[in-house]
């Protein structure tokens, strides 16, 4: 079985800059893009633009 190290990222609120959202990435693969979802936010209580931030 091949061991595949994960790294954890936040998806960060772009509005109150809080972090609602963890994720799991292989850390071996490259991601050129920066996340950027629309993702709903408890604390705005609407879906806002949320980015990617490190933990
Ligand atoms: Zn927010």
């Amino acid at each position: 079985m091949a061991k595949v190290e994960m790294t954890t990222i936040a998806l960060q609120c772009t509005e109150c800059k809080r972090k609602n959202y963890f994720i799991r990435r292989n850390k071996k693969k490259k991601y050129s893009k920066k996340l950027s979802l629309k993702k709903y936010c408890p604390h705005c209580r609407k879906r806002t633009l949320h980015k990617e931030a490190k933990t």
